[in-house]
């Protein structure tokens, strides 16, 4: 049985990948400091003997012996802790900054030590709002340094050095996967990103909130697909990335509100707010790397992954 560390493990990607690793008989261990992590996403995983919660913020230093013998030694380390949603990375941008760089030093610091491969969550906002379209890896990004983004997507940015940097300099084992807007079950209600929040109105009939006039794009993918994408890296030997992992299904905003509207049957009519700034126009992951690398790719589509989610939310909020 092999340990395997996942932080941010009570977050809505983590989570699932939590359950997906103790599924394939790992010992996992869920570092998460609960700040948009939540125990609701990891209480049935709690009587499982191979799983262990630890409360921490990877901004302080992290040491790990295990529990019982056999464990103490640390195969392979997700690194997912960080807020995701701009409306909670935008609450404490320093934070932010200090989780993508402070923790990022402290989670390769301990892959080091224990000789663990290292996969960094990064995103697809380190392409900020990109002039080209759809983005491959080798695209090098439009990020504005000074603005509201640019906690995350400079937090993000430099995590990918410090990978890399650890991998030159350190020869810790490390994967970079770039993951593109992704929902599902385990959103929280109050998670302010656009899928969570047109299902919750929608549900509830009230206003579909559009930001801009919805013409802006976004590509969707579904968690057990992204999930799917995590693990497959992680365990590709040798593999660093940087790597797309996202579904090259590209909706506008308007066309996602329309959908959400149509699958929950709401009454709901969408009203128009403004334009966050720094907001990207347009995003759409170009995949081929993944595929040819892989060998992976989205298996689930928008609408099948919608009415899974609407099925969940309709629990959450009844
Ligand atoms: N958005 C929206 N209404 C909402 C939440 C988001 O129109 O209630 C828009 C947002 O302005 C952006 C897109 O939906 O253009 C995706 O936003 P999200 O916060 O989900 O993630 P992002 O891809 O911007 O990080």
């Amino acid at each position: 049985m092999k340990t395997i560390l996942v932080t941010g493990g009570a977050g809505f990607i983590g989570s699932h990948l939590c359950e997906k690793l103790l599924e394939q008989g790992n010992h996992v261990v869920c570092l998460d400091n609960l700040f948009t992590g939540s125990m609701v996403n990891i209480r049935h995983l709690l009587k499982n003997k191979n799983f262990e919660f630890i409360k921490h913020d990877i901004i302080e230093p992290f040491f790990y012996k295990g529990r019982n013998k056999g464990e103490g030694r640390i195969y392979q380390i997700y690194n997912l802790a960080c807020p995701a949603s701009p409306v909670h990375y935008q609450f404490n941008a320093i934070r932010t900054i200090k989780a993508n760089t402070i923790g990022v030093i402290n989670m390769l610091g301990l892959a080091r030590m224990h000789k663990a491969r290292f996969l960094q969550a990064s995103t697809s906002e380190v392409y900020g709002d990109p002039l080209v379209h759809p983005q491959p890896e080798s695209y090098r990004g439009n990020v504005n340094t000074i603005g509201p983004r640019a906690c995350y997507d400079e937090g993000k940015r430099v995590a990918e050095t410090l990978c890399f940097d650890y991998n030159r300099q350190n020869n810790v084992d490390i994967c970079v996967v770039r993951i593109f807007n992704t929902y599902g079950s385990k959103m929280a209600i109050n998670d302010g990103r656009v899928v969570s929040n047109f299902i919750v109105q929608a549900l509830h009939d009230k206003p579909i909130t559009i930001y801009g006039d919805g013409t802006q794009t976004r590509s969707f993918c579904y968690v057990s697909d992204m999930v799917d994408g995590l693990i497959t890296a992680m365990n590709k030997k040798g593999f660093k990335g940087p790597v797309n992992l996202g579904n090259p299904d590209e909706f506008t905003v308007l066309e996602l509100a329309k959908k959400i509207i149509k699958l929950t049957n709401s009454g709901s009519k969408v009203i128009f707010k403004a334009l966050p700034e720094d907001d990207p126009l347009q995003r759409k992951p170009v995949i081929k790397k993944a595929i040819s690398e892989l060998n992976w790719q989205p298996t689930i589509s928008l609408d099948i992954g919608l009415k899974e989610t609407i099925i969940y939310f309709k629990n959450k909020v009844a």
